[in-house]
């Protein structure tokens, strides 16, 4: 039986943008702060939101909800880094009501994987099947410069924990020139072993830095295939999850590898997620800077009702697509905030 929020006594209509795409995916970033400094993230002295801006777990707990009851199926709860907020596993709790109802299909994170050692079995516990883990090296030294201030042993012993509590695990790798084309066989290797699934993410143009540094860096993947298929033959795989990966898998091994390429492959048409920010702006798109400021509605009102409009107003100006082009090798559509503030 699906619960609803109290001001909504019956199922609502589906919320769908004025392209037909109906939205069922809800990314929430839970908070900005991080313990890494990742280099294509933040900057080194990045200045974090004061904390009566950021939405507490109970105004988290009613926008989410209020979300769930219009139809949104999937929640990720993202950053900056989620577990990294104080008695963030109080908002899992909260939202595994909505699993048990069956509301809800899929209740996830994305994360470092610093925190992951001490929260995987409770994580399990709400109900969170599977978890992604960013990691772009599995060597110690390299893994400190690209995240300024993080360690690879307590991510790594983070991830044993999570399959040790029965999570399913995918490593996200953004592909960085100069430094993944060293990374890509000890990383599918390590995933083939492991038995985790592992997906390569286009750089993309966001942060306060400006993108300059980060066009550099710009690894496109479909160089990054070509070195795959140099070694493995690759088997394109259908599958699709409204979002922007494409999937191949290597017959040698029966991996999966996923290929997010928000970049050099348009992904807009299917797309089927919005995002929240920790201080609830609702981005209807990740690379258009548009959006509505439902924290305004929350504070200004108990009537849940009110948030449901300002939500299907937002959604219906949900734009067709994203702006981002790197194909004159400058960062057109680049995006000034870091992509801790939307959250990935
Ligand atoms: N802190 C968590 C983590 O690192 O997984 C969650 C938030 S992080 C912003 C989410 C994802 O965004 C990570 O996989 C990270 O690698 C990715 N990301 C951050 N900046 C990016 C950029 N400029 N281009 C592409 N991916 C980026
Ligand atoms: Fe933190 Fe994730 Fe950004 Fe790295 S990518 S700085 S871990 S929010």
């Amino acid at each position: 039986m699906i619960e609803f929020p109290s001001a909504f006594a019956k199922p609502r209509p589906a919320l769908t943008d004025g392209f037909c795409r109906r939205i069922s995916y809800l990314r929430v970033s839970v908070t900005d702060r991080c313990d890494f400094r990742c280099t294509y993230c933040m900057s080194e002295r990045v200045r974090f939101l004061p904390r009566k801006d950021v939405l507490s777990l109970e105004e988290l707990d009613r926008l989410c909800s209020v979300f769930v009851a219009l139809g949104v199926t999937k929640l990720r709860v993202t950053g900056g880094e989620p577990l990294v907020r104080r008695d963030i596993l109080q908002f899992f709790r909260a939202m595994s009501r909505h699993l048990d109802s069956g509301a809800l299909g899929e209740l996830t994170l994305t994360t470092n994987g610093s925190q992951l050692a001490r929260h995987a079995a409770e994580l399990a516990a709400c109900g969170v099947r599977r978890v992604n883990v960013s990691l772009d090296t599995l060597d110690a030294a390299r893994f400190e410069g690209l995240t300024r201030r993080g360690r690879l042993a307590p991510v790594l012993e983070g991830i044993g924990a999570a399959r040790a509590a029965g999570l399913r695990v995918k490593i996200n790798t953004v592909a960085l020139k100069g430094f993944t084309e060293d990374e890509l066989f000890p990383l599918v290797e390590w995933c083939g072993a492991e038995g985790h699934d592992l997906t390569f993410i286009e750089i993309m143009p966001f942060g306060e830095d400006g993108p300059e540094g980060r066009i550099d860096r710009f690894w496109p993947l479909t160089d990054l295939r070509a070195r795959l298929a140099r070694r493995f033959t690759l088997q394109p795989l259908a599958q699709s999850t409204g979002g922007p990966a494409r999937y191949v898998r290597l017959a040698e091994t029966g991996q999966k590898i996923g290929l997010i390429t928000p970049l050099s492959h348009n992904f807009c048409e299917g797309c089927n997620r919005v995002r929240l920010t920790c201080t609830g702006e609702l981005y209807p798109c990740l690379g258009q800077d548009g959006t509505s400021d439902l924290r305004a509605v929350l504070r200004a009102t108990a009537d849940d009702r009110a948030l449901e409009q300002a939500i299907r107003a937002a959604i219906a100006r949900k734009p067709r697509g994203h702006d981002f082009d790197h194909s004159c090798g400058t960062a057109d559509g680049a995006m000034r905030r870091g992509m801790n503030h939307t959250g990935g």
